[in-house]
């Protein structure tokens, strides 16, 4: 009667969201301020006042069925020019107009990207851990989900990544600042990243797209993020402005086509044709405009970092092992039993409410989301000690 594959998926809730309604539900029950939620990522600072200020601004000045009318399919032209203007000053690369498509967010991105490229028989790598929903748009879009483990620390493992790519690479997805390790990839391993691509895609005779997924780029604490674009040409960067300017729920970001790409109208065509085939044309119309104004800016980044410190300190100081995340808002944290989903399962006795690793694509670790007020944090310290002295840390 219905799409099969679809209804599944519908009927399937993402482990992430049913930990956050469990959440919601328990704090109906035993109050807000006695639940720890840890689950989702969900920004915790408000945008910049920037936003707020173009919002006003925009809403005062713009006729108002100009404001909210159609834009262009790939969006307002001069937002277009904005982006790409950007791109150009922030990071040395010539990217141009005629390679920016405003969508709704990195999810819109990533799913016209990979509509955009596959072709029958096409796989598309990802690094695990990764953001679950990876799979979903991947083989929606009709490709086939090729997974490389990460290396130390949770950075790209080269070796891993030449052994899986191959004739039927068409492109490999990464995400940097990294949901859910915070890794943050270097300048070297972008670089041998651009090597390694380089040299599949003389043996393939195609090139291997580089998909970059960067909705954390500005949700650093220090570490510099380098720009995917500017070390290899066939790359596609899937940005959002969903963390940075802590956006989520009003759906907006772009995709930027490297003008160096090999067939780059082409690939822009089939852009265009995925978003067009999938209805996701003329992104939200105010916040194109806003966005383009407030571009490279983030909410307080300070917050994320204070809670980041307090956490990591609090955890490591109990005997739990964490890597220091460098950039976007979670802890990836071992499992203190082998079972991680075992582990949530004895948290979510002391009201903590934590996601484990196996939706991510690897086992004995949680992800602590740590983008919530810091009260919580504080709050939440005494329930993370009787867990880890359950454990005998
Ligand atoms: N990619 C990653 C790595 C994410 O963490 C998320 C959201 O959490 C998305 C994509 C989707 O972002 P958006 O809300 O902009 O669609």
């Amino acid at each position: 009667m219905v799409n099969e594959r679809n209804q599944k998926l519908g009927e399937a809730r993402s482990v992430i969201r049913e930990i956050f309604e469990y959440g919601n539900a328990r704090k109906r029950e035993i109050g807000e301020e006695n639940v720890f939620d840890f689950s989702i990522g969900n920004p915790g600072v408000p945008a910049p006042p920037e936003v707020n200020a173009e919002i006003v601004r925009l809403t005062g000045e713009m006729p108002s069925l100009q404001l909210h009318g159609y834009t262009s399919a790939a969006g307002a032209p001069d937002v277009r020019e904005a982006v790409a203007a950007y791109i150009r000053t922030a990071f040395g690369v010539p990217m141009s107009a005629d390679g920016v498509y405003m969508t709704c967010g990195a999810a819109a991105s990533l799913t016209i990207t990979l509509n955009a490229l596959c072709e029958e028989g096409d796989e598309f790598v990802v690094v695990t851990p990764c953001f679950p929903e990876y799979a979903v748009f991947i083989e929606s879009a009709g490709g086939k989900v090729v997974r490389a483990a990460a290396g130390r620390e949770f950075h790209l493992d080269m070796q891993a990544l030449d052994r899986v790519i191959g004739v039927h690479t068409k492109g490999v997805v990464i995400n940097s600042p990294n949901n859910p390790t915070g890794a943050v990839y270097s300048e070297e391993e972008l670089a041998a990243l651009a090597a390694l691509l380089t040299k599949k895609s003389r043996e393939k005779g195609a090139p291997v797209f580089l998909i970059s997924d960067e909705p954390y780029r500005e949700l650093t604490y220090g570490a510099k993020v380098p720009y995917p674009m500017a070390f290899y040409p066939d790359t596609v960067v899937c940005y959002s402005f969903s963390k940075s300017l802590s956006l989520a729920g009003e759906r907006i970001g772009y995709i930027a086509v490297s003008p160096q790409c090999r067939g780059a109208a082409e690939v822009f065509s089939a852009v265009c044709g995925a978003g067009r085939a999938l209805g996701f044309v003329c992104a939200p119309s105010l916040f194109q405009r806003v966005v383009a104004k407030c571009l490279g800016k983030s909410g307080d980044v300070e917050e994320y970092r204070k809670n980041r410190d307090l956490l990591l300190s609090a955890l490591t100081g109990l005997g739990f092992t964490c890597i220091p995340p460098e950039g976007a808002f979670y802890l990836f944290m071992k499992s203190p039993e082998p079972d991680a989903a075992a582990f949530c399962e004895r948290a979510k006795r002391h009201e903590l409410l934590l996601v484990p690793s196996d939706g991510f694509g690897v086992a004995g670790y949680v992800r602590v989301s740590y983008c919530v007020e810091r009260a919580v944090i504080e709050r939440s310290l005494p329930a993370f000690r009787a867990l880890a002295a359950e454990y005998g840390l």
